[in-house]
């Protein structure tokens, strides 16, 4: 597969006004025109290239959504001041009231209850379904169904979607696959599988150092522009505008993105694999036992390795509690919601992220409450890490030990 997004990245220049290596960063929220006429024309949307108000559009926030446009290869994208910001203006820019959704029943536990819950004011209704049951997906289509809804690898179930053939379901109704990338931001180019709407939390892996919150929705130049129409735009209207300050930060950090989703990737295979021979209930789509791994493998751009999530599941939420404070005492990682940082973060999805999902559903998903989701850190040596969670899980009583460790 033709897939250089880490070039298209790289390649990508944008110089400050003295010269700078960097772009500037916009710091103004208005722009004087020379003439009234080009300030109508513009609110029209009739001038290309002129800055109106930083709620449709920065130069800071075109530069990120260029890259970001890179990345997944589509025409175009626009930035939001979070995930869950350009989640929620891609689903309100699709349907009107009255219409339905279908969605895989493991997604973000925020956007779940956008779904579920929020969308219920607008009689908008969701089939949550299993999205690697294709025919169960193509039978939840109704007239009304305005698009298909899943995560690329899901949270925290680390399900694969087949991209490809939900893309064909898809086409073949005239609507739409809107795909979450989030877990997996250059391991699988989801636009190029054929999504036709690419939602990412720019907070987690992509910009990678846990300082800020941000968004993406990568797609048509045409939905984009929709997007920030003046007149029904839901970014626009609904106005979770990235500040500039932070889209240049973000830029920046995009420049390294490709090493360290590698990192990420080659220390949670390492993990699962370790883990695996332990006798540990791990998930991890690098790993023969997942039920996605063939999947992944056609998918995935093998560069950038399986992604670096993965799940434990320790039997109680009273293990998972005890062996994450220790491991955070161990200073192996933090007990914190999020993924993509530096340093390994984890917990317990069934009473965090996903607490958005009643218990009940949660077990018919198999999201037990024993279950740790874990982002893997950038750790030099993750040799040294297995040993000292092992010594963790040792002390827990989770594994018996082993003399003879080598
Ligand atoms: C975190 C997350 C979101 C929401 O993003 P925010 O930036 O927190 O609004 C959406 N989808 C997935 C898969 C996530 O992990």
């Amino acid at each position: 597969m033709d897939y250089k997004a880490a070039e298209r990245i790289q390649d990508l220049q944008y110089f400050g006004e003295f010269g700078g290596v960097n772009p500037s960063i916009s710091d103004s929220s208005t722009y004087t025109f020379l003439t009234a006429k080009t300030m109508f024309d513009t609110f029209e949307g009739n001038t290309e290239g002129c800055y109106l108000y930083s709620r449709h559009s920065s130069p800071s926030n075109l530069y990120l959504g260029e890259a970001m446009a890179q990345l997944e290869g589509t025409e175009s994208a626009n930035v939001f001041a979070s995930g869950m910001g350009a989640i929620s203006a891609v689903i309100m820019q699709l349907c009107d009231s009255g219409d339905h959704i279908v969605c895989s029943r493991t997604i973000y536990g925020g956007t779940y209850a956008f779904l579920k819950n929020f969308l219920k004011k607008f009689n908008i209704t969701t089939s949550f379904l299993d999205i690697t049951d294709l025919d169960a997906v193509t039978r939840a289509i109704t007239p009304k169904t305005k698009m298909i809804y899943c995560e690329a690898i899901s949270n925290p179930l680390l399900e694969v979607a087949d991209i490809a053939s939900l893309s064909k379901i898809a086409k073949k109704h005239d609507i739409p696959l809107v795909v979450d990338n989030t877990f997996s931001p250059l391991n699988i180019g989801a636009a190029q599988l054929g999504a036709d709407i690419v939602v990412h939390s720019l907070t987690k892996f992509i910009n990678g150092s846990s300082d800020c919150v941000a968004g993406a929705v990568c797609g048509t130049k045409d939905f984009c522009l929709g997007l920030k129409d003046v007149n029904n735009g839901a970014g626009m209207l609904f106005g979770s505008t990235l500040d500039s300050l932070r889209a240049a930060s973000i830029l920046k950090n995009m420049r390294t993105l490709h090493i360290r989703i590698k990192k990420h990737s080659e220390n949670a295979h390492y993990l699962a694999e370790q883990f695996e021979k332990d006798g540990l209930k791990v998930v991890y789509p690098g790993l023969e036992s997942h039920p996605g791994h063939e999947l992944m493998k056609k998918q995935m751009n093998p560069e950038y390795g399986f992604g670096g999530m993965l799940t434990l599941d320790v039997g109680s939420l009273d293990q998972a509690n005890a062996l994450m404070e220790l491991m955070q005492k161990e200073k192996l990682g933090y007990l914190a919601v999020s993924l993509g940082f530096y340093k390994t973060l984890f917990s317990a999805s069934g009473t965090s992220t996903s607490s958005e999902i009643p218990e009940e559903e949660q077990k018919q998903l198999g999201l037990s409450q024993g279950l740790i989701r874990f982002s893997i850190g950038l750790d030099n040596d993750i040799h040294k890490t297995y040993l000292s969670m092992r010594h963790c899980m040792e002390t827990l009583g989770i594994l018996s030990p082993v003399s003879a460790l080598v």
